[in-house]
């Protein structure tokens, strides 16, 4: 199953090039008062539990193309957004040889030694937001990774169950500011996490561990590779990223990125594409 946020706050799910309006299942999920009891996305949460009834609802809903509609970002709530640094070797390698980049302690280190980071929460935003981007001065790259998204509340999960608290997968942009600041700061700027454009549930998308993608910019590819080249694998990632913090539903790994990360100028378009799950284009403003 595919589904997203379309347009106004519209429930969608994606199937045969159309977007069908099932907004009304969103009725199913309770209002929470004050203090709310549960963190986390709720409809996430709900997605194995909603999933019948959100194909019921698209066989009678009104649909558009899918090049009509307006993608948000699927997850609406994450607790948070994690990121894997220098998860390719090829990108870990370009950025040792690059002299425009500012070296960080944690060069040249495994990802052990550095650790995971995270992204504010309120960086997150669709395709149809675009990226707009500030210290125009600084170098403004784009980074295109595998995202993925956590269905269940998980903490402690070992790598051999790691993958069962998947709810499915989406297209990320971890966008940042080059510096020497710490990595949190700079990829956390206000749209520098993209995602989108909907959301494949785990069981669509096969082996999660070999898929081609690629970012072109303005037509010119920069960004070309398969997830079958990452160094730490996603049941790895998951698996430490809960024994530091528990994982709840809507929680994005944003799981690293491969060589030709490169600077983005405003009226720039990213063209993002990850086999079986889609493709998406962001503005640069
Ligand atoms: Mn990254």
């Amino acid at each position: 199953m595919r589904i997203g946020w379309f347009n106004d706050n519209r429930l969608g799910l994606v199937k045969d090039e159309k977007v069908y309006d099932v907004s009304a299942v969103l009725a199913r999920i309770p209002t929470p008062k004050y203090p709310f009891p549960e963190l986390g996305d709720p409809l996430i949460a709900r997605i194995d539990e909603l999933r019948s009834e959100i194909e019921r609802a698209a066989a009678g809903a009104a649909s558009i193309p899918v090049t009509e509609a307006r993608f948000r970002s699927p997850v609406s709530n994450p607790t948070k957004i994690i990121g894997t640094p220098t998860n390719y070797r090829d990108h870990q390698a370009e950025m040792q040889a690059d002299r425009s980049i500012p070296k960080l302690g944690t060069s040249g280190k495994s990802i052990e030694e550095q650790g995971l980071f995270l992204k504010a929460n309120s960086c997150l935003v669709g395709p149809t937001e675009g990226v707009t981007l500030r210290f125009r001065d600084q170098r403004n790259d784009h980074e295109m990774e595998l995202g993925v998204i956590i269905g269940r509340k998980a903490s402690a999960i070992p790598v051999e169950k790691a993958m069962d608290v998947v709810a499915g997968y989406a297209i990320a942009l971890d966008m940042v500011v080059r510096g020497s600041q710490d990595r949190s700061f700079r990829k956390s700027i206000d749209t520098y996490g993209v995602l989108g454009p909907w959301l494949v549930t785990a069981d669509e998308v096969g082996d999660p561990m070999n898929l081609d993608f690629s970012l072109a910019v303005n037509g010119e590819m920069r960004q070309k590779s398969n997830t079958n080249l990452m160094v730490m694998n996603i049941a790895k990632q998951i698996s430490w990223a809960s024994e530091y913090y528990t994982l709840y539903p809507g929680d994005i790994v944003m799981t690293g990125t491969c060589k030709g990360v490169s600077k983005v100028s405003p009226g720039d378009v990213m063209q993002c594409e990850i086999q079986t799950i889609g493709s998406m284009d962001v503005r640069v403003s």
